[in-house]
């Protein structure tokens, strides 16, 4: 059979430890088989960015930028136990952070259901996407503890010298401070990558802050929301049949316990920070979400939104068997492939993509898979297979559908 062939090479962003090795397994396994792989490689993996003084990181989002579609790894980020295990010249940055504020994107985050693998919540029926605001709030604060007897205000400086201050608190006994903020700019590009991903996906937007207590700062939010929705995707909503809805969060987070799921729910950056937690629990797993980066202006960058399974790596340095779950690497590939098919109009690409999709979860469905999921399944047929061999049984189920 002649390989599937691509126009536009992918950016390929290769990781570290055992996500490395599921990795080229699937490469080699599920990919390279059936695709003429065009891809623009570069190696994420930790000593690499170590030799490159973290270049590489930053070439990768430049040419993410350049070719619209990338696949990552999951990668290390450094602490200080990694100085010495990898001898680093630094503690560099998380890349995940660096490539986000590279393509200024939004992370989008979806659960991958499967028969035998129920939610805790029993009415969910179909995913629900938490999109992340990755900007500003309480993660980049300026904090205070004071002592009683002091008066605190805010105190904002224009270049000619106006000021305007507000009381925050007359400290009669020791307490403490925090100042956040935000920036309209980040907020406008928040509101459009929530708004152009709920038209590519078909689904209906929700969106949620606590404007009736942060009546200046979150009510912002909800504004910059409202003014870009009737300006920009009013219409573009109703021609694809879905709606923008805006809730108070804490009738939001009610909403979605009794919905169905089926939708996208954008989030504030802490509401994001602990809903997707929760949300990723409540469907099952960590090793079943699949994270998109998507930038404004239509860029995409799939990739798992776990980590990179160090304690399973240490294992399989000592030659003992693994099971390690490779679905949300599989789904970032298929993602990936999805998309770039879309976007160079390759209907066999796209094909693929559902091929490889349907042949993982078939896997699972048959009762064969790895560890944390045999742990959740209510199959009475299920087996836990080990790295290799559920690979190995998803590529077979693959060859049938390409066939
Ligand atoms: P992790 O790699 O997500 O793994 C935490 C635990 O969750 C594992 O020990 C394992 O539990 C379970 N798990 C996660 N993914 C699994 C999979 N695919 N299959 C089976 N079990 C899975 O988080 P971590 O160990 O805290 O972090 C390791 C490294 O990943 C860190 O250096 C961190 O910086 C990095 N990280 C990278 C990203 C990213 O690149 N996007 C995200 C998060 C963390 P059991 O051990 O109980 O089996
Ligand atoms: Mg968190």
């Amino acid at each position: 059979m002649a390989k599937i062939q691509m126009k536009t090479p992918l950016v390929e962003m290769d990781g570290d430890e055992m996500t490395r090795i599921l990795w080229k397994l699937i490469k080699d396994q599920l990919i390279i088989p059936y695709i003429d792989l065009k891809s623009e490689y570069y190696d994420l993996g930790l000593p690499h960015r170590n030799e490159t003084n973290d270049q590489v990181t930053i070439d990768s989002a430049n040419a993410t930028k350049k070719y619209g579609v990338a696949v990552k790894c999951a990668t290390i980020t450094p602490n200080a136990a990694r100085m010495p295990e990898y001898n680093l010249k630094e503690m560099w940055k998380s890349p995940n952070g660096t490539i986000r504020a590279m393509l200024d994107g939004t992370v989008f985050r979806a659960p991958i259901l499967v028969d035998g693998i129920h939610p805790y919540i029993p009415n969910w029926k179909k995913p629900i996407t938490i999109a992340r605001h990755a900007y500003g709030d309480v993660y980049k604060n300026a904090e205070l503890r004071v002592d009683g007897g002091c008066k605190a205000e805010l105190l904002v400086t224009y270049p000619d010298g106006t000021e305007i201050r507000e009381l925050i608190h007359d400290f009669k006994t020791p307490g403490i401070i925090q100042g956040v903020h935000n920036i309209d700019k980040s907020i406008e590009s928040f509101a459009r990558a929530c708004m152009n991903y709920a038209l590519d996906q078909k689904q209906d937007l929700w969106f949620a802050t606590k404007d009736t207590i942060s009546k200046k700062y979150d009510h912002r939010f909800k504004d910059i929301f409202a003014e870009i929705f009737e300006k920009e995707y009013k219409e573009k909503f109703e021609a694809a049949g879905i709606e923008y809805f805006y809730t108070l969060i804490d009738d939001a987070v009610a909403r979605v316990i009794r919905s169905e799921g089926g939708y996208i729910w954008a989030c504030k950056n802490y509401d994001g920070d602990v809903m997707s937690d929760m949300v990723a629990t409540a469907f099952g797993s960590l090793s079943m979400m699949t994270s998109v980066l998507v930038s404004p202006d239509g860029i995409y960058e799939y990739e798992a939104a776990h980590g990179t399974v160090q304690r399973h790596y240490y294992k399989y340095l000592k030659g003992q068997p693994t099971s390690t779950n490779p679905v949300a690497t599989i789904f970032a590939w298929s993602g990936a492939f999805r998309k770039r098919g879309e976007l160079d109009q390759l209907p066999d690409l796209m094909a693929y993509a559902d091929k490889l999709e349907q042949a993982t979860i078939q896997t699972i469905q048959d009762g064969i898979m790895s560890g944390d999921l045999a742990a959740l399944s209510t199959l009475p047929n299920k087996r836990t297979a080990s790295t290799e061999e559920f690979l190995d049984e998803i590529a077979k189920r693959l060859a049938s559908l390409m066939i």
